[in-house]
């Protein structure tokens, strides 16, 4: 039997917290607090997972989709972090095969440029031998001219050659529902549009409670437990002061945008990496039929539920393009769909936003709250182990992380050949439900090991093709979908990726 995680089992979950206790509650959807769910709940704890936007409503569907080998930390020449990002990469993809996908990248090498080629081949070939790459996945150096037969739209101006290695894609939102459903398939419970409001403390002013609000009824509620850990991303700093109205500030926000295009009017045939002048990671990343790119790097002060985008952003990186890729003549009338993510990153006083380090960092307060920030969704598991540590420490509770090797849901697949027969196999079942194999291929994309469930789905709404519906009725009843744009944004990335599609919503009831 598949566990139902829908709007009735939200409404029936929030209505009994009241009677129940937790040993933890994590506050926070996003790829952290997805990761600690699922670790504390795989070792017995009992959790609770509170998120007042949908799932991935923050950063975690906003960022630039890469499970990063750590080049950034290549050229800073830490090789330690380079072999741990790049081990855990290797997991993650393991993990969750269906949503994690090798992506060539090729790095343009110009004179005067950031990179020099030795150096970047060299950097390559230690990181490959530290983390046991694959032979078919080792990096390669090409001459001006293989580049320009690869990627014909980058600038020849100065370009010396190229170096081709790998990262993985991935879809960080449906990453991290993935995370959130396992964790409720082994007993959390997990609500979203549920808001941590207030701390109840006891007489010696510990925590040991939350006043949640339900954000569709405004009800409220309280519940009791023994810890908490905030895992609220560019909150963070926002619910230690419900905690302590005196704490100091541990975050400083960046804000990076990204726009999209087609992919006939930005054609690449690998990912591109490239520095831009004043030093900011850029990467153009063509997937199905667009491309996207970014990112800017500011420090950010503004809204942070919805980061805007500022003609000055969208100059920026279109500025970036002709930069690269000048041929294309790509304006602003191109632009089909963009996003704003923020980086809650640890403040380091003095720093531009792109010299400021990507690491995490836990901080524990008087009364006990555990707030965990900064970090990249590459390093999600890791530091969701570290904070689950700590608080199985504290429960006296011995049960070791295993999620090393605890698939995703949608995941369930033993290697390469098996996740490759179940494509297969998705593809003729959506054959027979009258579906094309690319609408086989998409669910499959998106649902991985779940696919059959999909396609066995009742459909509710007839208006929408086929495969959307089977898609929206499946991630209703099993992804707690409550509003259309939980669905049309972050279960299928339509919003992004295919904003015609998203079309298919405007003015519907969710
Ligand atoms: P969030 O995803 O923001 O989650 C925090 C959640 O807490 C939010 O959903 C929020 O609604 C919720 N919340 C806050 N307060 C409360 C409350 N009181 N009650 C209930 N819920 C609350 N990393 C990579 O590894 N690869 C990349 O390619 C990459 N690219 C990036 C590009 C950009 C532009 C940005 C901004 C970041 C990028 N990152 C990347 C970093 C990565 O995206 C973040 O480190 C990660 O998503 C942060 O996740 P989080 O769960 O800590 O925060």
């Amino acid at each position: 039997m598949k566990t139902e995680f829908s709007s009735r089992t939200r409404e029936q979950g929030f209505s009994t917290l009241q009677e129940e206790h937790y040993d933890l509650i994590v506050i926070g959807g996003g790829i952290t607090g997805a990761g600690i769910f699922l670790d504390a709940t795989s070792r017995g704890i009992k959790t609770l997972l509170v998120e007042m936007q949908d799932f991935a409503g923050g950063t975690s569907s906003r960022s630039t989709k890469l499970i990063h080998g750590g080049i950034r930390y290549l050229k800073q020449r830490d090789f330690k972090l380079v072999a741990e990002v790049g081990k855990e990469r290797a997991t993650v993809r393991n993990l969750a095969r269906h949503l994690v996908h090798p992506l060539p990248i090729i790095v343009p090498i110009y004179k005067g440029g950031s990179m020099k080629k030795w150096e970047l081949r060299l950097g390559m070939w230690v990181f490959e031998w530290l983390v046991k790459m694959q032979e078919r996945f080792l990096s390669k150096g090409y001459s001006k001219e293989e580049t320009l037969h690869r990627e014909p739209s980058l600038t020849a101006e100065g370009l010396v050659g190229s170096v081709k290695y790998y990262e993985n894609r991935t879809d960080d939102a449906r990453l991290t529902i993935e995370l959130i459903k396992k964790g409720v398939e082994l007993g959390g419970k997990a609500l979203n549009y549920v808001k941590a409001e207030e701390f109840i403390f006891d007489d010696k002013e510990q925590i040991v409670g939350l006043k949640l609000q339900n954000q569709l009824t405004a009800a409220t509620t309280t519940v009791t437990t023994k810890h908490v850990i905030s895992a609220a991303g560019p909150w963070v700093d926002d619910v230690r002061e419900r905690d302590d109205l005196l704490a100091e500030h541990k975050l400083v926000l960046t804000k990076g945008i990204h726009l999209v295009f087609k992919k006939e009017r930005f054609p690449l045939n690998n990912a591109v990496y490239f520095d831009t002048p004043d030093k900011r990671m850029v990467f153009a990343v063509p997937t199905g039929n667009v491309t996207y790119i970014g990112t800017t790097d500011t420090f950010y002060k503004g809204d942070i539920q919805n980061p805007d985008i500022t003609e000055e952003d969208i100059e920026y990186i279109l500025k970036t393009i002709h930069f690269k890729f000048p041929a294309l003549q790509i304006t602003k009338a191109d632009i089909i769909s963009s996003w704003s993510g923020l980086r809650p990153l640890i403040n380091e006083p003095g720093k531009n936003p792109s010299e400021i380090s990507r690491k995490d960092e836990v901080f524990v307060s008087k009364s006990g709250l555990i707030s965990i920030a900064g970090g990249k969704l590459t390093g999600y598991r890791k530091m969701a182990q570290k904070a689950t540590d700590m608080v199985a420490h504290l429960l006296h509770n011995t049960v070791a992380c295993t999620t090393a090797s605890i698939k995703l849901t949608g995941g369930d697949f033993a290697d390469e050949q098996a996740f490759l027969s179940a494509e297969k196999q998705t593809c003729e079942l959506a054959l027979t439900k009258g579906l094309t194999v690319e609408e086989g291929k998409w669910i499959f994309s998106k649902y991985g090991s779940e696919s059959s469930a999909v396609l066995n789905s009742t459909i509710e709404d007839t208006t929408l093709p086929t495969y959307i519906a089977l898609a929206l009725a499946y991630s209703k009843q099993y992804e707690m979908v409550i509003k259309n744009d939980d669905f049309s944004t972050r279960r299928s990335g339509f919003a992004f990726f295919e904003p015609e599609k998203e079309e298919l919503f405007l003015n519907k009831e969710a």
